[in-house]
């Protein structure tokens, strides 16, 4: 299972049509949480409902399939499940899961509560074959 990200597309899984926090406009994406490096005007986009209010303040008329935290929708043959991620109201990360693996992209994190959200949810049996199947984002400090 090959997995690759680049600015423009987001997170992809070789062979499987939907992108992860892609930067640029695609036919079917998942958004991981409101912040503008995170989220394109995707032709179908998956989110929370959160993210999705906060996205219908900057784009109106979204195509918007709002699914809420731990409740799995069927998406282009596999199974996927938005976690809590403690980063912004709305914050997911994804759960995939196709072709026998398990793969979360944990998009930006927190582990640790803060005054307004819990800390990101537990990751259960995440696995690529016999790896584990977490992609996280790395945020740095300039
Ligand atoms: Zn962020």
């Amino acid at each position: 299972m090959r997995i690759k990200h680049t600015r423009s597309d987001g997170f992809e899984v070789e062979g499987w049509p939907v992108h992860v926090d892609a930067g640029r406009r695609q036919p079917l994406g998942i958004i991981t949480h409101a912040h503008t490096d995170h989220a394109a005007r995707h032709e179908r986009i998956i989110c929370t409902p959160e993210t999705a209010m906060l996205l219908s303040g900057r784009w109106k008329q979204l195509g918007v399939r709002a699914v809420p935290f731990g409740q799995s929708v069927h998406l282009e043959g596999a199974r996927v499940t938005l976690l809590r991620a403690g980063h912004i109201l709305g914050s997911a990360m994804v759960r995939i899961e196709l072709a026998g693996h398990t793969i979360v992209f944990t998009g930006d994190m927190r582990t640790q509560p803060s005054a307004f959200l819990a800390g990101a949810e537990a990751v259960e049996n995440p696995h690529i074959g016999d790896v584990a199947g977490i992609i996280k984002e790395a945020l740095s400090k300039k």
